[in-house]
């Protein structure tokens, strides 16, 4: 077909060369377009001009991705479709393009190129008529015109029938059903097959078909071919009616967009076979009758609703939480007491108290096979071992094992979950880590239950009461599962750093095991046992490659660490190990490098360095340079150079501490000065002690500064507590601060090797306080010799390991009077006993 009489395009036309996209005549295609000879085009051609006439342009297939447009021009299509430039859209990012939407008006060939730069621009002969799309669809081609009549009628029919097949509802298909009536017949092969699910390779030959007749017969097949692969889906599947419905085998308003222009994808039959398999699933693992029938309800919804509704996905993730949970699913305990032991043993040096505990609980749980019982729960500073004997608790029972961090957990529904109403709602930890382990009598570790905040949200303990309650864990009820889930056969064991912040109710439901720090010597035992051959492991290292002398574990232990617990001593192991890890790393590449040149090969000998000698032996040196220098001094007497300072041991929840207390006096009022962020008991201890003070001023002969008998005539005096930064509360430096004061006032020097602690009362009694062991272990540490204790202390000094019993001194006092005695060198002045009393000195 030749152009005729009518609307007649431009003869010279303009180029737009496409890689993608094939633009048929009566449908528009938005191109995007980065190459030189396009942007050209756009920027001097459609921005420029003023005329309609500007705005038509050729739209041409060619060979090439225009990415690689360089200087000679990619083969052209033989024929393009002319169209209008309807909207021109510019932008810079990622990088400077236009997008171009056309609307197509006709084919054409080209019959000559006239230029190549900067566009291309060619004469062209227009192969159809243009004013066929203003015909009236009453007319042009009809069913009376022979074979064209004939064809035209059955493709017709075929969109009819096509459509047929689709939801009126969806504007796309109301659209084309109104587009079939209205426009003229020869013009529906170009703009259904636009409108279809087609390729590009058979939209060229859409456009390639110039005759009418061939066009028709074109698009018929793949019409036809569309009602076929329709036809056949709607028989594989057997859903409801809604679903059919759904299916949309149409590309918006027939525009080339991007993206899915079929909903006959293969996704919604997978979802079909899904929700089928879901369902089988459901009855397979055999969860109670209450959640079976939430579920299947829930199914029962799901199979109703399109799967575009947001509330699809979260049903469908709800069930998938269902059928993931283990409802029936547990390990088999396998629990031998004396492979216990064993185990508990290998594992673990020293903590012999806990070892016992444990093993007389798993023997009752034996016995007794039921969980009914209080919950463990080990209190102790951090890097003492908790964790790691809840791991192998659940080792020796051969169950599943899930820590459940609970520090800074300020929300209840973090243990319970959400509701499922909100967005974004999950289940809580306790379901979240069932799903994790799959099974439903796995050891649960609340790790850190000291910790729980709380918060408008509801309070977290709570929720853990009902988790930790046996006679409530076997209906518990997280809120976004909605349906009751047993925890009977869970085995939970808690951890905390210290007792006081558990929430009492919490508290009252668990069998506190303490774990205290380790001394020196089981720092060392522990090192050599355990760190040292797992942090070699862990660095692919040998003891053949690194050797550390027990000297320089002693020494990492007491110079480069000061804690109760393992941790930072695991830690510095590690960058020991890491640094022997380069240097065995390089010997081997020098040694392959010497081999090498062994051989002959002509390697340049510029690296005369020697591999080292294997094993690689950590001495001071080599720790100084590793680990830089010592982070703490050994010797604690350095402090005590003037009159004013007293040890004092302090708890804190990361084990015990040695706490320095500094006092000075300067011309005043009789005012006291604290400083050190103290507390309120704390700064009343310090009232205490001074008032104290002054009233036994005489007996003591205690004066001030120009030596008038009491102590605070024109005196100032400033009390401070070193390591400013961290707040300090308790009673128990109440023996130290008047040590202190009693030094400042007398000018004597406190004994550098005595560490004290102990509650004070106004009337110079000594009270007993907490946190002994822990004290008594820091003391250890700094190299303390001698510690003043509360009489009433004295049995708790039983739990302390033998060792550290026979090293140290013990002296326990009642009265204030015993403790300036045992502080000070030669007993103090005024004090009962001028020299130390032997039977307060316990050797225990
Ligand atoms: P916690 O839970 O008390 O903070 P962890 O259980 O995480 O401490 O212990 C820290 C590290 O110290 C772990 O690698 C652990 O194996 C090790 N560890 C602690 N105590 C011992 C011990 N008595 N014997 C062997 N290894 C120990």
């Amino acid at each position: 077909m030749t152009s005729g009489s009518g609307i007649q395009i431009p003869s010279r036309l303009p180029l737009l060369l496409t890689h993608e996209g094939v633009l048929l005549p009566g449908s528009s295609v938005r191109f995007s377009v980065d190459s030189p000879r396009n942007m050209q085009l756009v920027s001097q051609r459609l921005l420029r001009g003023t005329s309609l006439k500007s705005t038509i342009i050729g739209v041409i297939p060619s060979t090439r991705d225009p990415q690689n447009d360089t200087d000679d021009l990619p083969t052209l299509h033989k024929i393009g479709t002319a169209g209008i430039a309807v909207q021109v859209v510019g932008s810079n990012w990622p990088k400077p393009h236009y997008t171009l939407l056309i609307t197509g008006l006709c084919r054409f060939s080209v019959s000559r190129l006239l230029k190549e730069r900067p566009f291309v621009l060619a004469e062209v002969e227009q192969l159809d008529k243009l004013e066929q799309y203003t015909t009236p669809a009453t007319e042009g081609v009809g069913p009376d015109d022979g074979e064209l009549g004939e064809l035209s009628e059955k493709f017709y029919q075929a969109a009819v029938q096509l459509l047929g097949m689709l939801d009126m509802s969806v504007p796309v298909v109301a659209k084309f059903r109104r587009l079939l009536d209205s426009l003229p017949r020869e013009t529906l092969p170009d703009v259904v097959a636009a409108m279809i699910r087609t390729s590009n390779k058979e939209k060229l030959q859409v456009l390639d078909a110039v005759t009418l007749e061939e066009r028709f017969k074109t698009a018929l097949s793949m019409l036809t071919k569309q009602i076929e692969g329709l036809h056949l889906l709607q028989k594989t599947r057997k859903k409801s009616p809604d679903n059919e419905k759904r299916l949309v085998p149409l590309r918006k308003s027939g525009r080339a967009f991007p993206g899915r222009q079929f909903n006959l994808d293969e996704d919604d039959d997978e979802d079909g076979d899904d929700v089928t398999a879901l369902e089988k699933k459901v009855y397979s693992v055999n969860m109670p009758e209450a959640a079976l029938r939430v579920c299947l309800k829930e199914l029962k919804r799901l199979k109703k609703m399109p799967q575009s509704m947001p509330e699809y996905a979260l049903t469908r993730n709800y069930l998938d939480l269902m059928v993931e949970l283990p409802w029936s699913k547990s390990t088999k305990d396998c629990l031998d007491i004396r492979a216990a032991r064993t185990l508990l043993d290998n594992d673990h040096y020293a903590m012999d108290k806990l070892k016992r505990r444990v093993l007389e609980y798993l023997a009752v749980r034996q016995l007794k096979t039921s969980l009914k019982g209080p919950i463990l729960c080990f209190v102790g500073p951090p890097g003492v071992g908790k964790t790691s004997v809840g791991r192998s608790i659940a080792r020796t029972l051969g169950r599943e094992f899930h820590r459940i961090a609970l520090g800074g957990i300020c929300d209840q529904s973090d243990i319970r979950g959400h509701r499922r109403t909100y967005v974004g709602s999950m289940p809580g930890r306790i379901i979240n880590g069932l799903k994790t382990v799959g099974v439903n009598n796995p050891v649960f570790l609340l790790d850190e239950v000291d910790k729980l905040g709380k918060s408008l949200q509801g309070d977290p303990a709570a929720a853990l009461l009902e988790v930790l309650d046996p006679e409530q864990n076997h209906s518990f009820t997280d809120h976004y599962l909605n349906v009751s889930f047993d925890l009977s056969q869970v085995l939970f064991i808690a951890t905390a750093n210290t007792k006081a912040t558990i929430p009492p109710a919490l508290l009252d439901r668990m069998e506190v095991l303490e774990v205290p720090g380790y001394t020196q010597e089981e720092k060392l035992e522990i090192s050599h046992r355990h760190l040292i051959p797992n942090q070699l492991e862990q660095h692919g290292l040998t003891p053949q490659q690194l050797h550390l002398p027990q000297e320089s574990t002693q020494e990492i232990i007491s110079r480069y660490t000061r804690e109760a617990g393992v941790r930072s001593l695991e830690r510095k192991i590690g960058a020991v190990c890491r640094a022997v890890a380069v240097k065995v790393a390089e010997g081997q590449r020098l040694a392959k490098a010497e081999a090498s040149i062994r051989e002959g090969a002509a390697v340049e000998q510029e690296d005369k360095a020697v591999p080292p000698e294997l094993p690689i032996v950590i001495d001071h040196v080599a720790l100084k340079d590793i680990l830089g220098p010592p982070l703490f001094d050994m010797e604690v007497s350095e402090r005590f150079t003037l009159p004013g300072v007293a040890l004092g041991l302090a708890w804190t929840p990361l084990g015990g501490e040695i706490m320095f207390v500094e006092a000075s006096r300067m011309e005043g009022e009789g005012q006291l000065t604290l400083t050190g962020q103290l507390g309120d008991v704390m700064k009343e201890s310090a009232h205490l002690a001074i008032s104290w003070l002054r009233a036994n001023a005489k007996t003591y002969q205690l004066t001030n500064m120009v030596g008038n008998p009491d102590p605070l005539e024109g005196t100032d005096i400033h009390l401070h507590f070193p390591a400013g930064a961290v707040t300090k509360d308790g009673p128990s430096a109440g023996v130290t601060i008047v040590t202190c004061l009693a030094s400042l006032f007398s000018s004597r020097l406190v004994r550098s090797d005595v560490a004290m602690t102990g509650e004070i009362t106004l009337r110079g009694l000594v009270l007993p306080v907490g946190g002994i062991k822990d004290k008594v272990l820091a003391a250890y540490r700094a190299g303390v010799k001698c510690v003043v204790l509360p009489k009433r202390n004295e049995k708790d000094l039983e739990e302390l390991p033998a060792n550290v019993r026979e090293e140290l001194d013990f002296v326990t006092v009642e009265t204030l009077d015993q403790v300036l005695n045992a502080a000070f060198d030669g007993g103090f002045t005024g004090t009962h006993g001028r020299t130390h009393t032997p039977q307060l000195n316990s050797k225990l």
